[in-house]
């Protein structure tokens, strides 16, 4: 508590979120809350049925649906759906999934001034940010605005049943992820750190029942709970090195999003525990070490260990290195080229982090 006398500012969190089981059913009344009456229903082709289903249940709230949401929010695929914005008289989005149809919601929202309801089906964490990163002939650009936040978001434990187990997983630590740089963000406060550490134990709770039974309701109930807390620990903070690292990998290299973080993380967090005393309850949560404790419970969830089966070669990892050091920014322990290079060697390889 000595850290008060540094003081912080808590900005608030505004948006509105319906939390529990069934809730997709509520859908109807927080358009209606919002003062709206034409909602575009967006989503991934493959949660396309899905997107149907509810705008079908929405009747007259519903303007149409667009189902062609793709990873990297892609400005052509934006620019598509804001025609259909305009074309369906729509005066709202509803996003139905997970980062990839959030992320769509926010670039409509941004050219036409539409509110959202987001509805996450994964645990990426979108939702209650106020982050848009947006490609275009290949560069992903990312940028932050309040006005890019959605007004409302509804967590239905429901709509999570059918992840995937490894999409379960790998998304899972790439929410604990937010979590963790959040508790060293330079501008952590006490609520967005209490609710960061809560998250990150909610997971640790649910996610090895989740992993075992993917329809136990209860650790979903958890586990969602916990995305939700890492959702607001990312959209009210800073991140450091491991979301640069994922930014780097992710947009100069193409590896996927979710696996990426769950590889990394591990490594990237254990690098920095040895320059702060903000993880000392992340060390607790997961037992030894940050970075040994979170290397066994990945381990033992079935998560992807190694850099080196997305594809990526050793020399990719030179240049990451050097793209990683290009600009600077806020960590808890400086960052050498060299370090970030021996970093990316035991993640490529998989080796267990001391
Ligand atoms: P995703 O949204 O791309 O989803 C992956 C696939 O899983 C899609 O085909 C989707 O339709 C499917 N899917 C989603 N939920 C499902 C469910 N419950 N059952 C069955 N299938 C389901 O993946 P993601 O990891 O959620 O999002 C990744 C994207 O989100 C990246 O582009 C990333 O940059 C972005 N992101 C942005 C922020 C932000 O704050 N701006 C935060 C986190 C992630």
């Amino acid at each position: 508590m000595s850290g008060l006398l540094d003081g912080f500012t808590f900005p608030g969190i505004p948006a509105r979120v319906v939390f529990g089981a069934g809730t997709l059913g509520q859908v109807a009344d927080e358009v209606r809350r919002l003062g709206r009456a034409r909602a575009l229903v967006l989503s991934t082709r493959n949660q396309a049925e899905d997107a149907e289903a509810l705008a079908k249940s929405l009747g007259g709230l519903a303007a149409a649906t667009f189902s062609d949401a793709e990873m990297h929010t892609p400005v052509d695929v934006t620019e598509r759906a804001v025609a259909a914005y305009g074309e369906a008289g729509a005066d709202c989005v509803v996003s139905l999934g997970g980062g990839s149809t959030i992320g769509l919601g926010k670039a409509i929202a941004t050219r036409r001034g539409a509110d959202q309801i987001a509805i996450p089906t994964t645990y990426a964490g979108s939702e209650m940010t106020d982050i848009l990163g947006e490609t275009a002939e290949g560069h992903k650009t990312t940028r932050r605005d309040a006005s890019i936040r959605p007004e409302t978001v509804v967590y239905d434990v429901d709509l999570t049943l059918g992840l995937p187990a490894q999409m379960t997983v790998t998304s899972s630590l790439n929410a604990i992820a937010h979590g963790i740089e959040a508790l060293y963000a330079p501008d952590a406060n006490p609520v967005t750190s209490l609710m960061a550490v809560d998250g990150i134990r909610a997971f640790r709770d649910g996610l090895p029942a989740v992993a075992q039974t993917p329809g136990d309701r209860i650790a979903r109930a958890r586990v969602l709970y916990g995305a939700w807390l890492c959702s607001v620990s990312l959209g009210y903070t800073t991140m450091s090195l491991h979301h640069k690292l994922a930014h780097v990998l992710g947009g100069s290299f193409g590896t996927p999003h979710a696996e990426t973080h769950a590889i990394l993380l591990p490594h990237t967090v254990g690098f920095n525990a040895a320059g702060t005393d903000r993880l000392a309850e992340v060390a607790e949560i997961f037992g030894g070490t940050v970075g040994g404790g979170l290397w066994d419970f990945a381990k033992d969830l079935g998560a992807p260990l190694r850099l080196s089966a997305l594809g990526l070669t050793e020399s990719d990892l030179d240049r990451a290195a050097g793209i990683a050091v290009q600009n600077s920014y806020a960590n808890p322990r400086p960052l050498e080229e060299d370090d970030i290079r021996a970093l990316l060697q035991a993640a490529w390889e998989g080796a267990r982090p001391d």
